[in-house]
């Protein structure tokens, strides 16, 4: 029988998902131990720290990474990072393979001026910011104007603006960072505006999001009802109107032909609109966009513009990779052939693989096809080193599956009193605590 190590960087979905492939492709003869590394204190990647609070449904499928977690031969090393704690290539000499699962977490820029403005943020500091990820606690969210502006067309703009336009007794019962929550409970924000820079048949948004809107309590949502027909019409005549794009257009139509209730907090979607300056003195003061139109098919500025005044703008319009040294990167994403870095027992999956699209149960499939190019790849194991003795003779506190488990248990509990799912910790030392 032959056990193979296997070492997984990033304990986010990609990575549990890595991990149970592996432990679903055991058999008598062949077996894995894996040891996953995360630099965070904490696991889960982006269950913990991107998925909406108020989305809890979603962030059920961490039961699944525990029972993976729990598995016989599985080791958690939280608070390690990689390049730092352990170099790339002191995993490849002691694993037989490595899985980077490290995601994508560096906000694209919109390279627009005004970009740097005070209050100005991008999607990938606002929604670690309200998540309670411990690098995060500290930026500086100002909700002290009456109007935001979020950047792109996406679930994560969606997520964004949803936050910012709901009303906060909404996320009293979730998980959302009490900085945050204080923060937002404070909030002068009344408008929020979401802007794409194509047309709504090409939004990004899926129907499942949009069709939450209506259910906001406090909030109406105003959509130009023309230009969704419009766009409904333009897709109609390109021919069969794909399943996805029809749902988005109907679910619109619907959203702009609601009764409005003159609720005191609103949000309003605008498409063919892109940023081309954002304007201030010493901070945001408004946000400049072109007016674009469809002529043959085709997205083209035309010579108008528009302007909204706003104190607060969010860009949403997607991440990069962080680089990890020793790997070679392509449009914000590690160089690869399906999962396979070339050249070495190294192998990518989630969103460092593919850049960031799908939502989490993507990476169940994607993980998996790399795994059995991983497998298929492997020749005699190797003899390697303990990565616990490695890092504790550099004296590098980890947190392991059972330390984590007390963190789990403590965040419940406190939790338990206000109704809440869990009260997430945010110091580093508090939870190195768990550690002993
Ligand atoms: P996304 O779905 O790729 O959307 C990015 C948006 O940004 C697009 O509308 C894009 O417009 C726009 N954009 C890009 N560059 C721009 C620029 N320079 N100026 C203006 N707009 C620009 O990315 P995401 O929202 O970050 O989401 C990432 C993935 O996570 C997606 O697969 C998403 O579905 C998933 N997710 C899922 C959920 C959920 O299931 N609830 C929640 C959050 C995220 P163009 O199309 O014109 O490029």
């Amino acid at each position: 029988m032959s056990t193979f190590r296997i070492a997984i960087v990033g304990a986010g979905p990609a990575g549990y998902f890595a991990a149970q492939a592996l432990q679903n492709s055991q058999t008598d003869q062949l077996t894995f131990s894996i040891d996953m590394i995360e630099k965070l204190p904490t696991p889960w990647g982006l269950v913990r720290s991107g998925v909406a609070p108020d989305h809890p449904k979603i962030k059920t499928v961490s039961k699944v990474f525990e029972k993976i977690a729990t598995t016989e031969s599985f080791k958690l090393f939280c608070n390690v990072e990689l390049g730092k704690d352990i170099t790339l290539e002191e995993l490849e000499t002691n694993y037989d393979a490595v899985v980077i699962a490290s995601g994508s977490s560096r906000g694209r820029k919109l390279g627009i001026p005004g970009e740097d403005l005070r209050g100005s943020f991008s999607a990938a500091e606002f929604v670690p910011w309200y998540n309670a990820h411990p690098d995060f606690v500290d930026v500086d969210i100002d909700l002290s104007c009456d109007t935001a502006v979020v950047i792109g067309a996406g679930n994560v703009a969606m997520d964004v603006a949803r936050m910012l336009a709901l009303e906060p007794s909404e996320l009293d019962p979730t998980d959302t960072a009490e900085h945050a929550l204080e923060r937002l409970h404070s909030s002068s924000i009344r408008k929020v505006h979401i802007c794409g820079r194509r047309g709504p048949e090409h939004a990004a948004f899926t129907s499942p999001e949009l069709r939450e809107l209506p259910k906001l309590e406090h909030t109406d949502v105003h959509i130009d009802q023309h230009q969704i027909q419009a766009a409904k019409d333009r897709a109609e005549a390109e021919g069969e109107v794909p399943k996805d794009v029809k749902s988005n257009l109907d679910t619109m139509l619907a959203i702009s032909d609601a009764e409005k209730k003159n609720h005191a907090r609103s949000m309003y979607f605008h498409f063919l609109s892109t940023p081309l300056e954002i304007r201030g003195n010493s901070k945001v003061e408004e946000v400049i966009f072109g007016i674009n139109e469809v002529k043959d098919g085709k997205v083209v500025p035309t010579s108008e513009t528009f302007s909204i005044k706003c104190g607060l703008v969010v860009s949403a319009i997607g991440y990069e990779a962080e680089e990890i040294a020793g790997l070679k990167y392509e449009g914000g994403r590690v160089l690869n052939i399906d999962g396979r870095v070339t050249g070495k027992h190294i192998y990518v999956v989630g969103w460092a693989k593919r850049g960031p699209s799908g939502v989490i149960g993507t990476n169940k499939s994607d993980s998996s096809d790399v795994v059995k190019l991983l497998i298929e790849d492997l020749k005699a194991p190797k003899n390697g080193a303990d990565l616990g003795d490695i890092l504790s003779k550099r004296g590098v506190v980890h947190i392991s599956q059972a330390n984590w488990e007390l963190i789990n248990q403590a965040e419940v509990a406190a939790g338990e009193p206000h109704g809440k799912p869990r009260v997430k910790f945010t110091d580093r030392k508090r939870m190195l605590g768990f550690a002993g």
